[in-house]
């Protein structure tokens, strides 16, 4: 199965992708943390993707059509994956298609994690992040038990450079440009399902759940 999360930045794909991992076994797919994961090891892709990335620009679809097909190639992506932060326009969403296609596959199921830009705002400006476990959390939402450390693991927490109010900005922007043609792409295929993104990630993920299972 291939499932597509769509939301605008700090709606929670994340979040639902980690908690429905381990129920449905689809391996979790993020554009974004590749990037980081590259920005970190300093790698070419990393360093032709920084600039964009750090500033909440999107990173240009030579670079990132041939990263995310390159990972979904690989064997553990086999029997489907659930995509996070993929497709984020049209010519992403087509490219996408035209390679399952390829392989005999298809998108099946699109989702779309609803959430007021107001409220994502807030969300973003105060995520914290583990550097070294990914571990999420929010000041006011989901604080940390010792502030500035992470529950799991004990390290430092840290700020994206992308969640700083400048950066948060652009990417709304950019994001909110993109988001209504690839809802409508979607929707035209009779392949989108809309879930609330704004009450607790338990109830979010009950949605997201339904949404999965085809009974919404
Ligand atoms: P995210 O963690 O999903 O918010 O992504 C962080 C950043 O990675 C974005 O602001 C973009 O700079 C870049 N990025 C992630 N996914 C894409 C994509 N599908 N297309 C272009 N840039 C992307």
């Amino acid at each position: 199965m291939y499932v597509v999360l769509l939301g605008l930045p700090g709606a929670g794909k994340g979040t639902q992708a980690a908690l429905l991992k381990d129920e449905t076994g689809l391996p979790h797919v993020t554009t974004g943390e590749l990037f980081r994961e590259n920005i970190r090891g300093g790698t070419d892709l990393g360093k032709q993707a920084q600039p964009f990335v750090e500033s909440g620009r999107l990173v240009p679809d030579e670079i990132t059509i041939g990263m995310l097909l390159d990972r979904i190639s690989q064997p553990d992506c086999a029997g489907g994956c659930m995509l996070d932060g993929f497709p984020r326009s049209l010519e992403q969403a087509r490219a996408l298609d035209e390679a399952l296609a390829g392989k005999g596959k298809r998108i099946d199921r699109t989702i779309y994690i609803s959430v007021a830009t107001d409220e994502l705002v807030c969300r973003l400006s105060g995520r914290w992040s583990c550097p070294n476990c990914g571990a999420v959390y929010n000041e006011t939402s989901r604080p940390p038990r010792t502030p500035g450390i992470c529950d799991n693991c004990g390290s430092r927490l840290e700020q994206r450079k992308d969640d700083r109010p400048e950066a948060v900005r652009t990417r709304l922007e950019v994001n909110l440009k993109n988001l209504e043609p690839l809802l409508d792409y979607y929707r035209t295929q009779g392949k989108l399902c809309e879930a609330s993104g704004e009450g607790p990630v338990e109830e979010v993920a009950r949605a997201v759940r339904a949404c999965l299972e085809g009974e919404r």
